[in-house]
């Protein structure tokens, strides 16, 4: 069994807006931008490459 694609950058991280402080889990190696559930605000943006994670990082889950 082979994985099809080799991430080993990538993790899902607890985060915490720094808005509205409400709790979400992301992918930091999204591809799209991802926004707070609750207030809209940008939590990650993505760079082509590394993602930027605009949100407080709480801890990573994998
Ligand atoms: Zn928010």
């Amino acid at each position: 069994m082979k994985p099809l694609i080799k991430l080993p950058k990538s993790k899902f991280v607890r985060v915490v807006c720094r808005k509205c402080k409400n709790e979400q889990i992301i992918f930091t190696k999204s591809a799209t931008e991802i926004r707070c559930l609750k207030c809209g605000e940008i939590l990650v943006e993505p760079t082509g490459g590394e993602a930027i994670i605009k949100a407080k990082i709480l801890n990573v889950i994998s």
